[in-house]
């Protein structure tokens, strides 16, 4: 077993180990467990400070997962969207291709919480060899991002025959892995993944960090080995209510990123997956967060603030209105609130 085996085979998965780590009131919430699973490895629950701060919100499970009735089990409509098992194919020119049912740990936010972990989500070398078939013959597909689950929880040898099958297709530009794990579990990213992972290039990862706190000397070490291997980075993050939905934490969170070589790619607004209502925030108050960002931090700080569209219709762009007024002398505000004007037509002189 490697180190990070080792780890995560210390992890916390049942609500009693929980209860003695963290005291207070846990009944009923094996319950929960018993539906969406429990993990939490010893790395990041050494990073919950208290109970209810913002990493243990997204760890530990919380009764109102059962009690949500208005969330769909499957808002973006995966199922439908699904030519073959392990395959998304949403948009033309790229897959979702997910291949592993396992995290390091189990948030409890997460849009693919009816799966991942649970028998469900069903995964085999045959499942897998089937959905390399068909990006083969699909060969307006230009993309493959590789998820889960997340696949760097896979050997370093089920990864490397992953990506040398998906390689192997002269259709197939650009790799893009999405994985938790520089955050969740950095001690994952040892030399020898990022040894393999470098022969796949153009090879890109997507992580995902949520709070500043989650930032820490391993983590920005895990993304030191990946950006120096030439790979990519990008953090889609999620709003999530009490976690990270205020100005200050975003800012903070995202001038952070970018110190360890993350570029802030996606901003999401919480998708309507049962079970993960409670985290759900207003899409004004992401829209008020983003005009604190634009112009005050640079640009590169600036992720595009997202929502996927329930139904499987894509993910649209949520941008703060800056334009006024269109017309022959378009009318706006600036970063700070000023007005100004900039002539579409005629002598601007
Ligand atoms: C999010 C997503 C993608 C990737 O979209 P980008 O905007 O390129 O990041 C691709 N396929 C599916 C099914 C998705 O949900
Ligand atoms: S790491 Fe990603 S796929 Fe895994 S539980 Fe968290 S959000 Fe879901």
């Amino acid at each position: 077993m490697e180190d990070w085996q080792k780890i995560l085979h210390r992890s916390i998965t049942a609500i009693p180990d929980l209860q003695m780590h963290f005291g207070g009131d846990m009944h009923g919430l094996d319950q929960v467990a018993a539906v969406y699973p429990l993990r939490i490895n010893p790395y990041y629950l050494d990073l919950i400070r208290h109970a209810g701060d913002p990493l243990w919100k997204q760890a530990v499970p919380d009764w109102r997962e059962l009690a949500d009735e208005v969330c769909p089990a499957d808002p973006l409509d995966e199922q439908r969207l699904s030519p073959v098992p392990l395959i998304v194919h949403k948009y033309p020119d790229r897959v979702l291709f997910l291949v592993s049912n396992q995290c390091a740990m189990f948030c409890r936010f997460c849009t693919r919480k009816r799966l991942v972990g649970t028998p469900a989500m069903r995964i085999t070398d045959e499942l897998i060899d089937r959905g390399i078939d068909y990006i083969r013959n699909h060969p307006a597909i230009r993309e493959v991002l590789v998820s889960g689950g997340d696949p760097l929880l896979l050997s370093d040898e089920r990864i490397d025959a992953i990506l040398t099958a998906l390689r192997a297709i002269p259709s197939v530009e650009v790799i893009r892995i999405g994985s938790r794990v520089p955050c969740t579990l950095p001690m994952r990213v040892t030399d020898k993944l990022v040894h393999l992972l470098k022969k796949h290039h153009p090879l890109y990862i997507n992580t995902h960090f949520n709070h500043p706190a989650e930032i820490t000397p391993e983590s920005e070490e895990a993304c030191r080995r990946l950006a120096d291997a030439g790979i990519p980075l990008g953090s889609q993050t999620v709003l999530l209510r009490g976690v990270n939905d205020d100005l200050q934490t975003i800012r903070t969170l995202m001038r952070a990123l970018l110190r360890i070589r993350v570029k802030p790619y996606y901003l999401f607004q919480a998708d309507l997956t049962r079970g993960t209502n409670h985290f759900r925030t207003p899409v004004r108050a992401g829209l008020e967060i983003m005009r604190g960002l634009y112009g005050h931090l640079s640009g590169l700080a600036v992720p595009t603030f997202a929502l996927d569209a329930p139904g499987g219709r894509g993910k649209i762009p949520l941008t703060p209105e800056y334009v006024l007024e269109y017309g022959d002398n378009l009318v706006f505000s600036n970063y700070c609130g000023e007005i100004c004007t900039y002539p579409e037509s005629g002598d601007p002189c």
